[in-house]
């Protein structure tokens, strides 16, 4: 017997497809900051500027000096699933920040956005995309770069834009998504603003490009992001097993927390939350640490991109290693070695 009212199974169009795949890719308005400073990276950026206006609610806008797109190429960088960081034919070796060619359909698809930018040899050129609708590409003036400028963010999903938090509190998530890629990324220069009510704005973050060695700039980078005094109650992070490595500073236990908020971890190089990673940072503190207090921490685990799956989820702040036990086992023993030789220095010193 066949209902009357039998549904029919049709397809989606492709504005109705990037709304939907936005709910995931974009959360709120730190989910776009990171995938538009994500992009400037992948683009070989040595500086990047982000100004926000409310929250980033209302704007949100990306100057990097970066390789910028062709004007020939700046349609298809706004359809889904164009990418040109990878071919589709080896997705365990993974090296950008992105590969999904995701984002900016989302961002088109639930806000108002504008992408200027100038390749070398080619002349600047200007798209808009306004809720899915893309408009033609025209002229545009800009010397270098890219600049990507997304406002009204989640307009055209008025239900998302309701549990969208304060302007402060969302601009807090935003800060925090610009400090863990200024972690991550120590050679480039960052600035971010406020322009919240027009005009230049307010700087509420800024850390120069690195000089020097990675470890110099690491260190330089982290006393700028974390402060002064995490710098000087650091200790030096440097192990490898099986072909890993972990790099970074640990903060000595003196220097812990009342919460856990300050952990960053990466991944070749990318800024994760990951269970394993955070379980393993706790597991090595156990011995120094009371229950209710956190260790403060930035380390850095690099591996070959084959040892470890970053696809899991679209906004790939989770990871799965090919062999959890082995990495676990690296930051345990890496960081219990160095509190235990801090530990023994501190009381020889004290003894005399
Ligand atoms: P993905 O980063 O996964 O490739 P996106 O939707 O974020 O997907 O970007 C699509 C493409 O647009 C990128 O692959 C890249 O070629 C280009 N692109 C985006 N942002 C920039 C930028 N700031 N500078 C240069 N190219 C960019
Ligand atoms: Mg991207």
């Amino acid at each position: 017997q066949i209902r009357p009212d039998r549904p029919h199974i049709r397809q989606l169009d492709e504005g109705a497809i990037n709304r939907i795949a936005a709910g995931e890719v974009v959360e709120r308005p730190a989910s776009a900051v990171k995938e538009l400073v994500e992009n400037a990276i992948d683009a070989g950026a040595q500086r990047i500027d982000i100004a926000v206006a409310d929250g980033g609610k209302t704007l949100i806008r990306v100057t990097d000096d970066g390789c910028g797109i062709p004007g020939a190429d700046l349609a298809l960088a706004l359809s889904r699933h164009a990418t040109s960081k990878i071919d589709g034919t080896d997705l365990l070796n993974i090296t950008s920040f992105g590969f999904r060619g995701e984002a900016l359909p989302s961002l088109g698809a639930v806000g108002r956005l504008t992408i200027t930018s100038r390749a070398a040899g080619d002349d600047a050129a200007q798209i808009s995309v306004s809720g899915g609708a893309l408009q033609p590409v025209k002229p545009a003036a800009l010397s270098q770069g890219t600049v990507v400028e997304l406002r009204d963010l989640f307009y055209a999903t008025p239900a998302r834009l309701k549990f969208l938090r304060t302007d402060r509190a969302e601009g807090q998530a935003i800060t925090d998504v610009v400090k863990r890629l200024a972690m991550a990324e120590p050679f480039v220069g960052f600035t971010l603003r406020d322009v919240s009510g027009g005009g230049e704005g307010r700087v509420t973050f800024r850390a120069d490009a690195g000089t020097g060695d990675l470890f110099d700039a690491m260190r330089a980078r982290l006393a700028r992001v974390l402060g002064a005094d995490f710098a000087d109650n650091a200790l030096l992070i440097d192990a490898e097993r099986e072909g890993t490595t972990l790099t970074g500073y640990a903060a000595l236990p003196t220097y812990s927390r009342g919460a856990a908020t300050q952990q960053y971890l990466f991944v070749n190089g990318r800024p994760v939350r990951d269970k394993l990673l955070y379980g393993a940072l706790r597991g090595a503190y156990a011995d120094f640490l009371s229950r209710d207090r956190h260790p403060v921490a930035a380390l850095f685990v690099e591996c070959d991109p084959t040892r470890v799956d970053q696809n899991v989820h679209p906004a790939k702040t989770e990871v799965r290693f090919r062999d959890p036990g082995s990495v676990r086992g690296l930051i345990v023993s890496a960081l219990r070695h160095a509190l235990a030789e801090a530990g023994h220095r501190a009381s020889t010193t004290v003894g005399g």
